[in-house]
């Protein structure tokens, strides 16, 4: 009898799902899902871990998980010891990797390596190219947010109030202007060792000088050898000088023949265009803080423009001064007609993103997305040394075809992906800055 009991115990505990079934990758779509939703099924009994990408939570289960969601089961065998994210600055195919790629989205992706050995990214390949500043391995953590949806996102406690003031200064953002920049910017080969990048920061320069109050200076800086510079524009806060915002893009550009094409229109003469169109606006109405518009060099190389400058503020004691940073690297292109953009900033930055997720809600008609995994483009430098600082990206760039290369030229670009974009961080500046 005793003997009997013990067997069917056995025989219980090798039924059981929970004792022996086997753990799976799967992809549930989570796409505008809610919060609340969404944190219940996170704690789902079946779920073993989580990663939060966009519209994709991607999970180790142990069997079905009760939702009605859309769940995709991935072929790969699960061996969670072999995961990595992939964290990416700008287009990088996994072409030939030796992992599997189980989600991919905004700037991220989790993979999984084929063997014990560190996988072997698959790097675009043009001169001056420096694989750490384009794509890196991080260690696998569980329960991650890589990039959450605005959608996805808890209920601000707070909500930003449309006022007639800053829809004003909104409505100045000149849509056409913008382009018209972009495409002069264009215009020229800006790669950083190229013949024409002084032509353009020449240019730069008289554009930033026809604007009332704007004090503008060169900043030169090392770059392997030669003097690369950035174009810096400061317009004097009319009751809270000290207190400096920065709007920062590269207007450096690269292509797979950089010395004979680099129009990079949407990469980076989108973001460039966006600093001097945000200058413009701005110029006409002087806030109460400092603003600080420069346009980076030598960012291709690794980021030099912004890291010179963070040199400059700190050896010059002006860090604290920095209350805010914006940088805009590729505002112009969507693959369709969702104006998806991406902010990215570090942990601790939660009020910027809140700012901006609210601008963005109140004067455009952009789908944000969120995440605190900053990477490979100005705004780390700044976000290392302490400073808040937020990238603003469009959310397509990964499937742009003509990231550098010669073929990055103005009629790729969107219109209304740049205006509503800009539209965005007028506000937020706005918000920040304060209107007179
Ligand atoms: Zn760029």
């Amino acid at each position: 009898m005793k003997v009997y009991f013990i067997g069917m115990i056995l025989l219980a505990i090798v039924l059981s799902p929970f004792a022996f079934s086997q753990l799976s990758y799967a992809v549930v779509d989570i796409d505008k899902m809610g919060f609340e939703a969404l944190e219940d099924l996170k704690k789902a009994d079946s779920i073993e871990w989580w990663v939060e990408l966009d519209n994709q939570l991607l999970v180790l289960c142990s069997e079905e998980i009760q939702t009605e969601r859309e769940i995709k089961k991935l072929k790969t065998e699960a061996k969670p010891e072999l995961l990595y994210f992939v964290f990416r600055a700008h287009q990088s195919n996994f072409v030939d990797i030796s992992a599997d790629v189980l989600i991919q989205g905004a700037r991220y992706a989790v993979i999984q390596s084929h063997s014990e050995e560190l996988p072997v990214l698959c790097h675009p390949t043009h001169p001056g190219f420096s694989p750490d500043v384009h794509a890196k391995l991080v260690d696998f953590s569980p329960n991650t947010v890589l990039a959450r949806q605005g959608t996805n996102q808890p209920a601000l406690a707070t909500s930003l109030q449309s006022d007639p003031r800053v829809q004003r200064l909104v409505d100045q953002v000149d849509g056409k202007r913008w382009f018209a920049t972009l495409e002069k910017l264009a215009s020229y080969n800006r790669y950083s060792y190229g013949s024409e990048i002084l032509e353009a920061r020449d240019w730069l320069v008289s554009e930033y000088k026809k604007l009332p109050g704007m004090e503008v200076s060169l900043m030169p800086f090392d770059l392997g050898g030669s003097t690369a510079y950035n174009v810096v524009a400061v317009l004097k806060g009319s009751k809270r000088a000290d207190e400096w915002f920065i709007v920062g893009g590269h207007y450096d550009s690269t292509s797979q023949n950089p010395l004979s094409s680099a129009p990079g229109a949407e990469d980076n003469a989108s973001g460039a265009a966006g600093v001097l169109e945000m200058a413009r606006v701005y110029a006409q109405n002087p806030p109460e803080a400092t603003l600080i518009f420069i346009s980076f060099s030598g960012e291709e190389q690794g980021l030099h423009g912004s890291r010179h400058h963070v040199k400059e503020l700190t050896k010059a004691g002006n860090k604290s001064r920095v209350k805010g940073v914006i940088t805009m690297d590729m505002i112009g292109y969507t693959r369709d007609s969702l104006l998806d953009c991406l902010l990215e900033t570090g942990r601790g930055n939660q009020n910027l993103l809140d700012i901006f997720s609210q601008a963005a809600k109140q004067y455009t008609s952009l789908k944000i997305l969120t995440s605190f995994n900053p990477f490979g483009s100005d705004h780390v430098p700044y976000i290392n040394a302490g400073i808040p600082a937020l990238l603003v990206i469009e959310n397509d760039w990964n499937r742009y075809p003509n990231y550098h290369r010669t073929s990055d030229t103005p009629q790729k670009i969107n219109l209304e992906m740049g205006t509503h974009t800009l539209r965005m961080n007028v506000a937020a500046l706005a918000e920040m800055a304060g209107l007179r």
